[in-house]
């Protein structure tokens, strides 16, 4: 048997129908975690906590627009009446979209600040209480590259994850006496259908092939290729894990040394 790192946790996984969120979910499972998976859309959490009970896990589905405040406010009751108090979180849901500065939109802004950063906010507000009583707790915030520098037409994006990061940091010292530890990871363009947008965007608007696009989404990474949701999500189960109890208020980058602080 393989080295099963998350044994009798609860993890709640935001955005977890797909991309990241998805390979997070996956990789806790093999780790023995019981898994709260979270986004807006139904059917497609069904169909991956169907997957992963197959598979033998324990995995509840729950429909949750994580800037809906009162959706986020009630989720924790929900995860602990049907699983226990919740162990791990992982703020992963989120939206990217880009325009250049001039004549930004003002509806853009505010969705990218609500569903990337407020969202964090409110989610970590309703269960980081639970955490407390329970003296344990691992925060996990999906941040950015964009977390630590600045890209061009971006500007929305870029703040809202220089955002998260700043709260995992605020929080992280925050919480040294309670036994949470919180962290941010912080890939370069990772292989999801967030990318697969962001790459049919490009073509659209610059009328490139899509090779052509993916060609440069690719080489912002100096080993020029996407990361994998899977390298994302080996890092979020050490970051979880009894071996990383040391580690809080860290940022760590996975975008194959294109950004190196
Ligand atoms: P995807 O678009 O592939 O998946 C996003 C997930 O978030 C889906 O499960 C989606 O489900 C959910 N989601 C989106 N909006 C909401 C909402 N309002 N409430 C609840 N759930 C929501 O994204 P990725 O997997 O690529 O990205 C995941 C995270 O990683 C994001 O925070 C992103 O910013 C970050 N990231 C991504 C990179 C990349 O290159 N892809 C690089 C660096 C960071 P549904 O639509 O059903 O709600």
């Amino acid at each position: 048997m393989t080295d099963v790192k998350l044994e009798g946790k609860i993890a709640l996984i935001t955005g977890a129908s797909r991309g990241i969120g998805r390979a997070i979910a996956s990789s806790f499972a093999e780790n023995g975690a019981s898994l709260a998976l979270a986004a807006r859309g139904i059917e497609d959490l069904q169909q991956v906590a169907g997957t992963l009970r197959a598979k033998g896990a324990v995995a509840e589905a729950f429909a949750c627009d994580v800037t809906v405040a009162e959706q986020v406010e009630r989720l924790p009751a929900l995860v602990e009446e049907k699983l226990g108090g919740i162990d791990i979180l992982v703020n992963n849901a989120g939206a990217a979209g880009s325009h250049k500065f001039v004549n930004h939109p003002d509806g853009l802004w505010e969705l990218l600040l609500e569903v990337n950063l407020t969202s964090v906010y409110r989610m970590t507000k309703a269960v980081v209480p639970g955490m407390i009583e329970r003296k344990y707790g691992r925060i996990i915030n999906i941040a950015s590259v964009a977390s630590k520098v600045g890209l061009r037409y971006m500007s929305a994006y870029v703040a809202s994850k220089h955002g998260v990061l700043g709260l995992t940091r605020a929080l992280a010292a925050e919480m040294t006496d309670h036994n949470i530890t919180v962290n941010a990871i912080c890939p370069g363009y990772v292989d999801t259908p967030m990318t697969d947008f962001a790459v049919s965007f490009m073509v659209a608007r610059t009328g490139r092939s899509e090779t052509e696009a993916r060609k440069i989404l690719e080489d912002t990474n100096p080993q020029q290729r996407l990361i994998s949701p899977e390298e994302v999500a080996s890092l979020a189960v050490w970051l979880a894990s009894e071996d990383a109890r040391g580690t809080s208020g860290q940022a760590i980058n996975i975008d194959g040394g294109a950004v190196m602080f």
